[in-house]
């Protein structure tokens, strides 16, 4: 048997049609969404990242500003600019590119950040809505993995999620949006003893390691479905956490890399500006 694929592509691009249409009607109302994009120093990824959020802003009729800080940036200068967007009523997301050089404590800017324009929903105020299930901003990975298994209807009461990885940005909120979903569900990480072990009971894997190939056939119940998170870059091209080509032929459902969840995280990220634009006309 050879998994279905979960084209996270197709539907992010059908997410994003929608966002752009429902854009124009708030446009016809007086407000053009409008997101920020901090970008401190020079890392390679996090100008790929943010060029890619740059792109999808302007397809989807937003407005987007890309400011791009020196590496030398203190975290005093980075809290003064937040500040600044914090008070203007024209901008709706802030979102500051992670990581940060190291002389910056990513806590505090995340703190600094109105909770309402949090699009990332790293505030404490969003992470804490999430835990106890209050509506809130969502971290925009886990949320686009999910709406990707709604979108294809994987049925996931009563089933057994299992996680590989615990970060703030993708394991941990993506464990209670699952269990919102009623799903039974174990996060594993990188001190969890026999990984295969819990692996193999999962219906829902995802795995965000960050570790190529960590997830190989072996390891997979027949049937599951495979959400891989992994994003590592290889000598031979981008790679996930899981072992394609072998996986697909055990698994159920499995997400591409690159063409998977990647393609979700942006369609989200533009979901949660919208979403923080028509607030602001409440
Ligand atoms: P992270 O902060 O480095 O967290 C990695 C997690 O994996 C940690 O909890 C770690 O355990 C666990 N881990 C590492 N090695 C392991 C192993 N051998 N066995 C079991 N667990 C292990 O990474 P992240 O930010 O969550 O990102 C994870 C991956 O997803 C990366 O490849 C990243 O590039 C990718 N990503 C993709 C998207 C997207 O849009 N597609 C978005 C975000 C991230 P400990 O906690 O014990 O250290």
């Amino acid at each position: 048997m050879t998994a279905n694929l979960l084209d996270g592509k197709k539907i992010a691009s059908e997410i994003r049609e929608n966002v752009a249409r429902r854009a124009e009607e708030l446009k016809a109302r007086g407000v053009v969404p409008g997101l920020a994009v901090i970008l401190v120093g020079e890392d390679p990824a996090s100008k790929v990242y943010v060029g890619q959020k740059e792109k999808a802003c302007r397809e989807a009729g937003f407005k987007s500003d890309l400011l791009r800080l020196p590496e030398s940036t203190t975290q005093e200068e980075l809290l003064s600019v937040i500040g600044r967007l914090n008070a203007d009523p024209s901008v709706h997301g802030i979102l500051v590119q992670l990581p940060l050089p190291s002389r910056i404590d990513p806590e505090a800017v995340i703190a600094a950040i109105d909770p309402a324009k949090d699009v990332d929903g790293f505030h404490p105020v969003n992470v804490g809505h999430l835990v106890s299930g209050v509506p809130g901003m969502v971290p925009c990975t886990p949320l686009g993995i999910v709406r990707m298994l709604e979108s294809y209807r994987i049925p996931l009461a009563g089933k057994h999620a299992v996680i590989v990885g615990r970060s703030s940005i993708v394991g941990k909120p993506l464990a209670h949006l699952l269990l919102a979903r009623d799903c039974t569900v174990t996060v594993c990480h990188s001190r969890t003893q026999d990984l295969a072990y819990f692996t193999r009971q999962a219906d829902v894997l995802v795995a965000a390691a960050g570790r190529p190939k960590l997830i190989t056939a072996d390891m997979v119940k027949p049937g599951a479905v495979v959400v891989d998170v992994g994003i590592n870059r290889l000598e031979s091209g981008l790679a996930g956490d899981v072992d394609f080509e072998a996986v697909r032929e055990v698994a159920g459902w499995i997400t591409p890399v690159p063409g998977g969840v990647g393609p979700l995280t942006i369609a989200m990220l533009l979901e949660n500006t919208l979403a923080a634009a028509t607030r602001s006309l409440q």
